[in-house]
């Protein structure tokens, strides 16, 4: 029996995780994997994450500048950033949030979460867990999600491959950029620059997103160019959620963070700095409950008071990745404002 669990190591648990010690509360961290441990992901922070994680030179594998968006007919749009962003590999990002705290995740696998009127309960392959409150960090596959009964409707599914490129290659064609590639219908592709290395993905909803249309997005003009004499090392996939923050997103003893509650920008993808923000205003939810304040209603408002239920508002998938044609004159409408 503990106070608080947070279930789930990645960016949202390790983001909660800072604030409840901030706050002096106690919690246990737990994760299925054993850490550092791999996540499928592109690896790409703004501007902002970096500032506020104050994101240690070792941890960048490269300093980012921006954006660079490609319409369906490739018109290109290069949206710079204030300050650096970066691209990190997930084991070293993870890795680095955990050690900022005071202790360290338990190897627990969650099987089912039950909700009871004074606790919840974690059923795990080794026994049950008891509760009074729960943090569900467990991403975009949340366990907790579904036992809580909260449904997605729009679940992506996402492809990458890390290839290795010849030397000075990725400096030369891709540089300090993150590419994206808005050439399909309701989905989008992407090069994220490592060191030697690139991230080659793509992403969306339909059983389109397979491995194959993987292959033919990196065999495509200007992409194949890019990644001419590249080496595939890694392929990975893993599902994204694109619909934004669930309308519930949390009961009387349990709340979703991170990709478990739906927090990514559609767009792009982009979801460990909301991961980290959301986590931390979950553990000052249910910091209030604690106090005798009703969680759900705590938790609304310190998400809008960090900004985060703007993304409940991003109609991306119907107003930009409805057809090339949307993607197109987006593109040129973003050409207009930046260039
Ligand atoms: C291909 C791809 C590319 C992406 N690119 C980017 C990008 O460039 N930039 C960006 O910001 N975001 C990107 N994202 C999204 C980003 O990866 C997620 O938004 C982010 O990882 C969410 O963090 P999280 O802590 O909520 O979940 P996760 O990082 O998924 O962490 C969840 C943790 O919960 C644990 N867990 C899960 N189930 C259980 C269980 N049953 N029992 C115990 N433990 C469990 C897992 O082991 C894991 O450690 C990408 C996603 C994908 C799939």
């Amino acid at each position: 029996m503990a106070e608080v669990y947070i279930l789930g190591a990645g960016p949202a648990g390790a983001g909660a995780a800072a604030e409840l010690e901030r706050l002096g509360i106690d919690y246990i961290l737990i994760d299925r994997a054993s850490f550092p441990r791999s996540k499928p992901c592109g690896g790409v922070l703004p501007w902002r994450a970096v500032e506020e994680l104050r994101l240690p030179g070792d941890v960048a594998e490269r300093w980012l500048e921006g954006y660079r968006i490609f319409s369906p007919s490739l018109e290109k749009v290069e949206s710079r950033f204030p300050s650096r962003g970066a691209v990190v590999r997930r084991s070293a990002l993870d890795a680095y949030l955990l050690s900022l705290l005071e202790k360290k995740p338990s190897r627990v696998r969650v099987v089912r979460v039950r909700e009871k009127a004074d606790r919840v309960e974690l059923l795990t392959d080794d026994g049950k867990l008891s509760a009074d409150y729960l943090i569900a960090a467990d991403g975009a596959n949340s366990v907790a999600r579904r036992s809580l009964g909260i449904h997605y409707t729009k679940l992506a599914l996402a492809c990458q491959y890390v290839l290795e490129l010849p030397e000075g290659a990725v400096e030369e064609r891709i540089g300090g950029w993150f590419e994206v590639y808005y050439l399909f219908s309701r989905g989008y592709g992407w090069l994220a620059p490592l060191r030697s290395c690139v991230k080659a993905g793509i992403g969306g909803l339909g059983s389109s997103f397979s491995r194959r249309a993987l292959d033919s997005f990196i065999r495509a003009t200007p992409v194949a160019e890019k990644l001419a004499g590249g080496k595939v090392i890694r392929y990975q996939a893993h599902r994204i959620p694109m619909q934004g923050p669930a309308e519930r997103l949390a009961t009387e003893r349990a709340v979703l963070a991170g990709d478990a509650g739906g927090f990514v920008f559609p767009g792009t993808g982009e979801g460990i700095y909301y991961a980290i923000k959301s986590g931390a205003a979950a553990a000052r939810a249910v910091a209030q409950a604690m106090e005798g304040d009703a969680l759900a209603g705590s938790y609304e408002e310190e998400l809008k008071g960090a900004g985060l239920l703007s993304l409940r508002g991003v109609h991306f998938l119907e107003e930009v990745l409805a057809s090339p044609e949307h993607a197109e004159r987006y593109v040129r409408r973003l050409k207009k404002l930046f260039q």
